[in-house]
């Protein structure tokens, strides 16, 4: 099984590349921030503080179950029988994602939903430790990154389309608070693995974004 492990801070471009590249290699796509938002989505409903509280939600994971589905190539992500896919991206459940991932217990199970999904077919697995942390041994890992206000902006930008009331400020913010949650914690933090190829997103479009990571992925595994 090939697997491509596509790492970086929030807003990169990683879903939107992962996913075409995918879609046009014929490899399974799994969005593994799907599964933090989950965890998050599911203490916020119980009223878990994901930010003080680290004890009650290391307390109800043995209630949360987690599957993801793939519908005509996208993935779905059901929380007890629920499809949570839509709700999971309101922008407080994207804060306290990051707050539930500092837990070694939230990122132990989930890490072990992610190798098993890795074990079933040929994944590019999108996150930021896959290449580091939970498929050391992937084919290929890219490094994605841009500058922080250009993430912000395709960020609100995504969610202005989807109808959602936010401010270019308010997205930034949680970004670099996201951000320094993501580098910050101890267990599995979010770097670059050093067999890592860096794809700088900035000036690119998405076209050329994908473009460029899809020879990438081809170069290193030699697929066509
Ligand atoms: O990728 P996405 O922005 O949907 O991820 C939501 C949050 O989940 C991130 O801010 C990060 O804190 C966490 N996450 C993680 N490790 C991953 C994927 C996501 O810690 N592999």
């Amino acid at each position: 099984m090939m697997k491509v492990a596509i790492d970086g801070p929030a807003g990169a471009g990683k879903s939107t590349i992962a996913r075409a590249a995918a879609s046009r290699l014929g490899y399974v796509y799994i969005d593994t921030g799907a599964m933090y938002r989950a965890v998050a989505l599911f203490a916020v409903r119980r009223g878990i503080s994901t930010k003080n509280d680290v004890a009650g939600v290391i307390g109800v994971l043995p209630e949360i179950s987690i599957t993801i589905r793939h519908v005509d190539g996208v993935q779905r992500i059901f929380l007890g029988g629920e499809d949570v896919s839509e709700a999971i991206r309101m922008p407080e459940i994207s804060v306290a994602a990051s707050e539930v991932a500092v837990i070694p217990e939230v990122r132990q199970k989930l890490v072990q939903l992610q190798r098993q999904l890795s074990e079933t077919a040929d994944v590019i697995m999108d996150g930021r430790d896959i290449g580091t942390y939970v498929l050391p041994d992937a084919e290929v890992k890219i490094f994605l990154t841009a500058d922080v206000t250009v993430r912000a902006e395709r960020r609100y930008k995504e969610l202005c389309e989807k109808g959602t009331e936010t401010t270019l400020d308010e997205v930034l913010r949680d970004m670099q608070y996201r951000d320094a949650n993501d580098s910050g914690r101890a267990f599995a933090p979010l770097r670059q693995a050093e067999d890592a190829v860096a794809v700088d997103t900035t000036l690119l479009t998405a076209e050329e974004s994908i473009d460029h990571v899809i020879a990438v992925i081809r170069g290193a595994c030699n697929v066509v």
